[in-house]
């Protein structure tokens, strides 16, 4: 039997998390699956005892540890915020439904899991790791955008230096960390120390419009539970991940957005980390850390890494050539179009130029290629705000970054 591709989105949330769309549902998140190309989506929030109720209402058991609705799987995933001396989110991911009730069970006695899709449990990383572990050694317990600053591993605001540090003895139960938006396997790379974590990524999406993102792309015999988490842990099976340019995400650079600042982790380290508005300590980016962290040059691939490709959402990539903003009946338009034309939106980007040509006029075209080349610039995100992408060298302010940190090596 031939492999299957297929792509997987394994950090969403549902319309019981905080600040989250009410369409965020299975019904709504097997519709947004199915147009962005996701064949396992994840459900998100499997922890909330409501939509928990409609997980195991509508999903269909066929066996795999994979839940089936409206013609996508579905692999039962959730987050957990842990607030200690230390503040992470881990992606929590369970092999059945059987062993998601048993979660809820355990972690329901250690604190209240209906406030929020995304609760907030006072407990320590090692231990909520014993906790799951001794339910099943099938659970992955992912670290959660393991860079962002405010509630993360390695988070300049919140983490440590190491997984050890973070898991203790548990921390060879742990075999993949996630990415997220401001960080890309390149950056990760830099980090010797995290050359045996497999590096997954996932949309953490809010709404349906976010779904995929980021993503994995594995290469299956049989999709199941099983299999996934072998593809992960071995990286056998595991073609690639499509990624944000990390620029684009909302803590690359160190800044202040109240107050206008915007830096690179050297410019921000010539000014102690204080910004020169409001006198108080910056918020220290993603960048900043894996440079802080970093033993490698950038470009140097360690061995057995899994390769990524850079992609910028279609309706971003439209709305910039259209002049247009993002949710604006035009570039709805124009996105819906091309994804009807190619089947789905990762379709898009594994199309060659003689077919993106032949599929949309010479503009988004244009576009579209620049963005598979890597050859468009950003004004880094930080503090909070997205990146914003420039497809015109004319248009570059001063402070634009190129797509690589060529000299982050040199930091
Ligand atoms: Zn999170
Ligand atoms: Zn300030």
């Amino acid at each position: 039997m031939f492999p299957m591709r297929i792509v997987a989105d394994l950090h969403v949330h549902s319309k019981y998390a905080r600040a989250t769309s009410t369409d965020n549902d299975i019904n709504g998140l097997s519709r947004g699956a199915k147009i962005k190309g996701i064949g396992v989506m994840a459900t998100g929030d499997f922890t909330h005892p409501v939509y928990f109720n409609e997980i195991k209402t509508l999903l269909k058991d066929d066996g795999t540890g994979l839940y089936e609705y409206g013609g996508v799987r579905f692999i039962l995933s959730t987050e957990i915020s842990l607030i200690y001396q230390k503040r992470m989110h881990h992606v929590v991911l369970a092999p059945s439904l059987e062993v998601a009730a048993q979660i809820n069970d355990a972690l329901g006695k250690r604190g209240n899991l209906k406030s929020d899709g995304r609760p907030i449990l006072g407990i320590p990383s090692p231990e909520f790791a014993d906790i799951l572990f001794s339910l099943s050694d099938d659970i992955m317990i992912i670290p959660a955008h393991a860079w962002t600053p405010w509630f993360s591993v390695f988070g300049s605001k919140s983490g440590v230096d190491t997984i050890e540090e973070a898991f203790g003895d548990r921390a060879k139960d742990i075999f993949a960390i996630e990415t997220g938006l401001s960080s890309d396997p390149a950056m990760n790379w830099m980090v010797s120390r995290l050359d045996k974590y497999s590096l997954v990524s996932n949309s953490d999406a809010h709404s349906l419009d976010n779904l995929g993102r980021e993503a994995n792309v594995f290469e299956l015999q049989e999709p199941t539970y099983a299999a996934i988490r072998d593809a992960i842990k071995t990286r056998k099976g595991f073609v690639k991940t499509y990624e944000f340019y990390p620029e684009e995400g909302k803590y690359h650079y160190d800044g202040h957005r109240a107050c206008g600042i915007n830096w690179s982790p050297w410019e921000s380290k010539k000014h102690n980390g204080i910004c020169p508005v409001c006198r108080r300590e910056l918020t220290i980016g993603v960048l900043h850390r894996v440079a802080d962290l970093a033993d490698r040059k950038m470009g140097e691939k360690p061995p057995g890494a899994v390769p990524f490709q850079s992609i910028v959402p279609l309706r971003t990539v439209i709305s910039k050539v259209l002049g247009k903003g993002e949710k604006t009946g035009a570039v709805r338009t124009e996105c819906d179009r091309l994804v009807r034309y190619f089947g789905n939106e990762f379709a898009v980007f594994e199309a060659n130029e003689e077919q993106i040509r032949l599929a949309t006029g010479v503009d988004i075209a244009n576009a579209l290629m620049k963005v598979k080349s890597g050859n468009i610039r950003w004004i880094p995100g930080h503090d909070g705000v997205f990146g914003e992408l420039i497809m015109d060298e004319k248009e570059a302010p001063k402070g634009a970054s190129d797509k690589k940190q060529t000299s982050l090596g040199d930091f």
